[in-house]
């Protein structure tokens, strides 16, 4: 399916633009009624609860009422775990900047993270590669932080919030009614009103969706979506690997099945995310623990059948790059590492899609995270544009707030959309181009992609670039 960006982003504009004059700009002595929030927040997951912990710190905010309903149960107080957990995420430096200003970094570092000071991606049909680190590799390129540790840590931060948070286990809304749909004098009211699994009705001024891919918020809001399924699934797992070097290089081979990466979570550990057709990530979650670190080292290591044009005309282009261009010492090939075990139990599977909607936001209403934009795990971007919709998000309330205006104004809701797609799609459209190029063995492609890649790997200027593109 051909993917039209261009006429979701223009449509959605006129459309949006004449909800503007309808918008009601505060409900003065509202946030007294036992029923009303000036904002809710649904679900509490990373990027959920980090916005609750932005707006519970954000001074503005001060006397709010903010609220966030999570559909999960309270896990009760976290005790970090001896065993790593499968999940983990790969974080920028902007996620860093972001979790800092509320105190749930320092807790990441008190409890655990490990940094990838470099990166190495390279393909089986041929022999180019391309290597990121910055350039004293003192100064990590990501950290890899396991999904729970950074949840605990936000939680954490967000017990010790200015504002006045509240946080509601076990339960959703069941039902919406959002102003600005529909002709009902209802659907006029100059709030959104939920009704919550519980039976009880709260209102709010602002209705923060962050409830994860398959979004109710989105639904109600009635949003479309642009959805591509990749038929493939992400088998994750924690393995042991062979003493050696330090283990400070993040890995990334292109299969013509899929992208398998190890990210470094320790000295001696590493953890998977193999991203392959649904049937072989079947297979490979149902083999014994020492066949699946053989099919881990196979992926890893074993020369597959090159293609030999693009063979030929990579090394013409070697030639010719290396004739005008200072040889860069830091460039080199490293081999991978041997995998030993895989920890008991570690191996999970989900399956991998893109998922896009088309708008973040309607009067009253705003979509962040996975709720907003999902994405295929291969450059470990998901969380991170999640977390800045969280940055921007809190950034545009503090604008509306300062200026007097009603949180739920569509005007700085839009304001809002606008820098996030602008900073989203191109990336979700970058993700989805390279799962494209990568998924094919056709020879044009397989040489334009090596020549493009080892043309990257060469122009230092180029690859600062796409470093700096990736950690804001
Ligand atoms: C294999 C794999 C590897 C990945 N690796 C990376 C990586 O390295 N780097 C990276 O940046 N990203 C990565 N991602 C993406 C990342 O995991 C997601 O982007 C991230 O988890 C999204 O967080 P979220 O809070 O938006 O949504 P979710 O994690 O889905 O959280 C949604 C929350 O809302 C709650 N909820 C759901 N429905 C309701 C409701 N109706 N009412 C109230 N609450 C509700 C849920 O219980 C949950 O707590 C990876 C993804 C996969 C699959």
């Amino acid at each position: 399916m051909a993917l039209k960006w261009s006429a979701v982003f223009t449509s959605r504009r006129q459309c949006l633009v004449k909800h503007i004059c309808k918008q009601f700009m505060g409900t003065s002595g509202a946030a007294q009624h036992g029923d009303f929030a000036d904002i809710v927040i649904s679900g509490g997951g990373m990027v959920g609860a980090a916005m609750a912990c932005a707006l519970g710190n954000n001074s503005l905010l001060r006397d709010k009422r903010i609220v966030l309903l999570e559909a999960g149960k309270d896990t009760g107080e976290f005790i970090l775990p001896e065993q790593f957990s499968n999940r983990t995420c790969a974080l920028n430096p902007a996620t860093v900047r972001l979790l800092s200003s509320f105190g749930s970094w320092q807790e990441i570092e008190g409890m655990r993270c490990f940094s990838a000071l470099r990166m190495q991606v390279w393909e089986s049909c041929a022999d180019s590669i391309i290597t990121f680190n910055n350039s004293d590799m003192s100064e990590p390129l990501a950290y890899i932080v396991e999904n729970d540790v950074i949840l605990a840590a936000i939680m954490k931060a967000l017990k010790h919030v200015k504002n006045k948070v509240e946080i509601h286990y076990e339960t959703k809304a069941t039902a919406f009614n959002l102003p600005g749909s529909g002709d009902s004098e209802e659907a006029k009211l100059p709030y959104v009103k939920l009704t919550l699994n519980n039976g009880s009705v709260i209102k709010t001024k602002l209705l923060i969706g962050a409830d994860g891919s398959n979004s109710a918020v989105r639904k109600a809001a009635g949003f479309q979506t642009i959805n591509r399924e990749y038929n493939q699934s992400g088998v994750v797992a924690t393995l042991k690997l062979a003493d050696g070097l330090s283990n400070t290089t993040a890995w990334q081979r292109f299969l013509p099945t899929g992208p398998i990466a190890l990210l470094p979570i320790s000295d001696t550990m590493s953890s998977l995310v193999w991203s392959t057709t649904r049937e072989h990530a079947k297979n490979l979650q149902e083999l014994s623990a020492e066949s699946f670190v053989d099919a881990v080292n196979d992926a890893l290591w074993h020369e597959r059948e090159k293609n030999e044009i693009a063979g030929k005309l990579l090394g013409g282009f070697k030639n010719v790059l290396n004739n005008i261009l200072p040889e860069d010492g830091e460039g080199v090939r490293q081999l991978p590492p041997t995998v030993i075990d895989v920890v008991d139990k570690s191996r999970a599977s989900f399956p991998l899609a893109l998922t896009h909607s088309s708008q973040y936001v309607r009067p009253r209403v705003a979509l962040i995270g996975d709720a907003a934009h999902r994405i295929h795990p291969l450059a470990g971007q998901g969380v991170n544009l999640g977390f800045s919709d969280v940055s921007c998000l809190n950034e545009m309330l503090t604008k509306a707030t300062s200026c007097g205006a009603d949180p739920g104004a569509l005007t700085h809701l839009l304001q809002y959309e606008t820098e996030r797609q602008r900073q989203n799609v191109p990336v979700m459209l970058t993700i989805d181009s390279l799962q494209r190029l990568y998924g094919t063995e056709f020879t044009p492609v397989v040489v334009a992609r090596s020549l493009g890649l080892h043309a990257v790997h060469s122009l230092p200027f180029l690859k600062k670039m796409i470093m700096e593109r990736a950690s804001v």
